[in-house]
C-alpha cells in the first residue's frame, strides 16, 4: 500500500519503537520523499509540526488525546494511537499484541490507518474522533492511574514497615489472572475494610478519599453492598459540627445530598434516601429531634427514638454520613439566632403550632450551613414545610436545590409518619378518614366527610403552594396527623 514512512520524533519513546518496527519491515524512509509522515512528537507540538510539513503525503499522529483537526492543513490524515505505554529502554517488541485506535474521516484514510497499525504489529480498531476523550480517559485509568495506585499502596506498605516492591509481583499476577477479583470486598468482609479505613485515616489521611472511592466502585462491581450497619465502612456517624465537616471535606469533589430527618425511619424516609442516593455522590442524613419545632414538652418527650435501628436502616440505604448531634451541639448555651418565614409560617400548621416553622427553618438553615449540600430532599407529606423552606432558600439566596419526593402511603392510604406508631388499631382505622377525605380533592366534600368521621379537625383547606394542595390536620386521641394531596393528582 505504502512503501516509505518518515517518522518525526524517532528518538521519543513511541517514535523509537515505531521507527524500529518500520525499519524491520523495510518501510522506513531513508531521507528523501515519503508517502506517509508519522508524527511521534509530544501532543502539544503536533499542530506546529504538522503545519510545517508541505501538503502532499499522508500525515498521521500517534496521540490518544489529540483530535485530527490538529493535523491541519492536511486533509489526507488519520491517527493511530497504540493502546500501550512505552519506555525508551525497549524496542519494537513493545508494539506486539497491543491494540491501536485508528481515527479517520474517510474510508481511504481508515484503510491506510489500519494498514499502518498492522504493519507495526498492532491490532487496529476504529475510534470516532469525537469520542476520543472518553477512550483516552479509560486508557489513563488503566495505565497512568495504575502507577498512582502502586505508589499509594506502596506508601501504606512503607508505613507498615513492609517492602513496597513486594506489591509488584502481586500486581502482575492480578493482571495475569485476568483481573479476577478476590479479597475483602469480594467476600463482603466489611470489618476488615473498616479497619483499613481507620488506619489509613490515622497514618495516611491523604489516601482516605481515594480508598473510599475505590471501595465503593469495587463493591458496586462485585455486587456486594458496603452497608452493613453502623460500623460499616459505608457509613460514618458524626456527633459534632467539626466531625461532619471533617468527614465531608474529602467528599466535596462530588455532589452532596442532605436528607434531614427526626429519625424513627420508615418507608417515607427511605424514599427520600433512595432519591438522594440516586442523585448524589455523597448522601448525608441528619438525625435530630429538633426541640425548637415542638410546641409542648410532652410531645417532644414522647417522640419515638431508636438510633440503633435508624443507623442500621441508613447504612442499608447507602447513606455515607449520618449527622446525629446532641441538642447542645445544635443549640449551644446562649443560642439566640432565629429564622422566621413570617407569613407562610403563620398559616395552616402555623396557626395550630405557633413557632413550629421558626424551629424548622432555623434548624434546616443550620444543617444547610454545616453540611453545605448541593441538594436537599424533603417529603411532599409536609407540603407547608417544603413551601416554607423553598421561600427561605430563595429569600436568603442559599446555594442549594430543594427536591421534593411524593408522599409514601400504606396500602390502605394512610400517609406514613413516625407518629402512626402511637395509634391504636381502632384509632388507625378512624385515621383513614383523613386520606379518604383529602382524596376527594374538594375542600367542601372533605370537610363534610371529616365532620362525619368524628375526628377532631384542625383544618382542611386548599393551600396555594407549588403545587396547590388540599391539606388537612386532625387529632386522633393524643396523636396529631397531617396529610395533603396535590390537586392536579386528586381524582
Ligand atoms: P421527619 O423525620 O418526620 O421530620 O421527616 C423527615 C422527612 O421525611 C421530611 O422531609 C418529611 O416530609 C419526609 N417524610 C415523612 N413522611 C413521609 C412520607 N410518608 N412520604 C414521603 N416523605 C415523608
Amino acid at each position: 500500500m505504502i512503501e516509505s514512512v518518515r517518522v518525526v520524533g524517532a528518538r521519543g519513546r513511541v517514535g523509537h519503537a515505531m521507527a524500529g518496527r518500520l525499519a524491520e519491515r523495510g518501510l522506513l524512509a531513508d531521507g528523501g520523499a515519503a508517502e506517509l509522515v508519522l508524527l511521534c512528537v509530544p501532543d502539544r507540538a503536533i499542530a506546529e509540526v504538522a503545519g510545517g510539513i508541505e501538503p502532499g503525503p499522508w500525515v498521521a499522529h500517534v496521540s490518544g488525546a489529540t483530535p485530527l483537526a490538529a493535523l491541519a492543513p492536511h486533509v489526507r490524515r488519520f491517527g493511530v494511537h497504540p493502546l500501550q505505554t512505552f519506555t525508551a529502554r525497549r524496542g519494537p517488541e513493545q508494539l506486539d499484541g497491543a491494540f491501536a485506535a485508528v481515527t479517520a474521516e474517510s474510508s481511504e484514510a481508515r484503510a491506510v490507518g489500519r494498514w499502518l497499525a498492522e504493519a507495526l504489529g498492532l491490532h487496529p480498531f476504529d475510534l470516532d474522533d469525537a469520542r476520543r476523550a472518553l477512550y483516552h480517559a479509560g486508557a489513563a485509568i488503566a495505565s497512568n492511574y495504575l502507577v498512582t495506585l502502586r505508589r499509594a499502596g506502596g506508601s501504606l506498605l512503607e508505613a507498615a514497615g513492609a517492602p513496597p516492591e513486594g506489591l509488584d509481583p502481586l500486581m502482575r499476577r492480578t493482571v495475569d489472572n485476568d483481573f479476577e477479583l478476590t479479597g475483602p470486598i469480594d467476600r463482603g468482609d466489611w470489618e476488615t475494610v473498616d479497619r483499613h479505613l481507620a488506619v489509613i485515616r490515622a497514618e495516611r489521611p491523604e489516601l482516605e478519599e481515594a480508598y473510599r472511592a475505590l471501595m465503593r466502585l469495587t463493591a458496586r462491581q462485585a455486587g456486594t453492598v458496603p452497608t452493613r450497619g453502623p460500623s460499616s465502612p459505608g457509613l460514618r456517624t458524626c456527633r459534632t459540627v467539626a466531625d461532619v465537616r471533617d468527614a465531608l471535606a474529602p467528599l466535596r469533589t462530588g455532589t452532596v445530598a442532605l436528607v434531614p430527618t427526626m429519625g424513627a425511619l420508615h418507608e417515607g424516609h427511605l424514599a427520600l434516601l433512595r432519591a438522594a442516593r440516586e442523585a448524589a455522590d455523597t448522601v448525608v442524613m441528619s438525625l435530630f429531634v429538633n426541640p425548637s419545632q415542638f410546641g409542648d414538652d410532652a410531645d417532644l418527650a414522647s417522640y419515638p427514638r431508636d438510633e440503633g435501628r435508624d443507623l442500621a436502616v441508613a447504612a442499608e440505604a447507602g447513606v455515607d454520613v449520618v449527622f446525629a448531634p446532641s441538642v447542645e451541639e445544635m443549640y449551644p448555651p446562649g443560642f439566640q439566632t432565629w429564622v422566621d418565614v413570617t407569613a407562610l409560617g403563620a398559616v395552616l400548621e402555623g396557626v395550630h403550632r405557633p413557632g413550629h416553622f421558626r424551629g424548622v427553618a432555623t434548624v434546616c438553615l443550620k444543617l444547610f450551613s454545616i453540611v453545605r449540600p448541593d441538594l436537599a430532599f424533603f417529603g411532599q407529606k409536609d407540603a407547608q414545610q417544603v413551601e416554607v423552606l423553598r421561600r427561605m432558600i430563595r429569600d436568603l439566596a442559599l446555594e442549594l436545590e430543594l427536591r421534593v419526593v411524593p408522599t409514601v402511603r400504606d396500602p390502605d392510604g394512610l400517609a406514613l409518619s413516625s407518629r402512626n406508631a402511637a395509634l391504636s388499631r381502632e384509632q388507625r382505622e378512624r385515621a383513614l378518614a383523613l386520606p379518604r377525605a383529602l382524596a376527594t380533592g374538594d375542600p367542601e366534600l372533605a370537610r363534610a366527610a371529616l365532620d362525619e368521621s368524628g375526628l377532631d379537625v384542625d383544618y382542611v383547606e386548599v393551600a396555594l403552594f407549588d403545587p396547590p394542595v388540599l391539606a388537612g390536620a386532625v387529632r386522633v386521641g393524643s396523636t396529631r396527623l397531617i396529610d395533603n394531596v396535590p390537586l392536579e393528582e386528586a381524582p
